[in-house]
């Protein structure tokens, strides 16, 4: 017996669309629900209070409320041309930058961390 699951040719829905949070086969142009331009979406993550958005050119910030479960509208876009002084993880699970001639601090869930350092580390260098 075999499950679909387990199936290692099966495409990975790795590629969450930040505009309606359905997952996308990772290579998708337009979401699947709500047709959102996703080609320059490198990665997306939820995280408690905010969702972040990584795009080739721009960090998207799309805060949320107190308790995480819905979107306020605030909208807080940083093109990465002028973010600089990246720091990840110090103390522990905080992300800081400078823009705009402040020090920006964004916590962050440990295994979002991770994947935000791997891809900013990617497209900075
Ligand atoms: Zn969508």
């Amino acid at each position: 017996m075999t499950h679909p699951d387990d199936d290692p040719e099966m495409i990975s829905f790795e590629l969450i669309c930040p505009e309606c949070g359905v997952s996308n086969p990772e290579n998708a142009e337009y979401c699947l629900v709500c047709e959102r331009d996703l080609r320059n979406t490198l990665l997306f993550l939820e995280d408690d209070s905010f969702d972040l958005e990584i795009t080739t050119d721009s960090l998207i910030e799309y805060r949320k409320n107190f308790w995480g479960t819905s979107r306020t509208g605030k909208v807080i876009k940083y093109p990465l041309s002028e973010i600089s002084n990246l720091e990840f993880g110090s103390p522990i699970t905080r992300f800081k930058f400078d823009f705009n001639g402040k020090r920006h601090v964004i916590p962050l869930k440990n295994e979002n961390m991770k994947s935000l350092k791997q891809v900013l580390n990617k497209i900075l260098d």
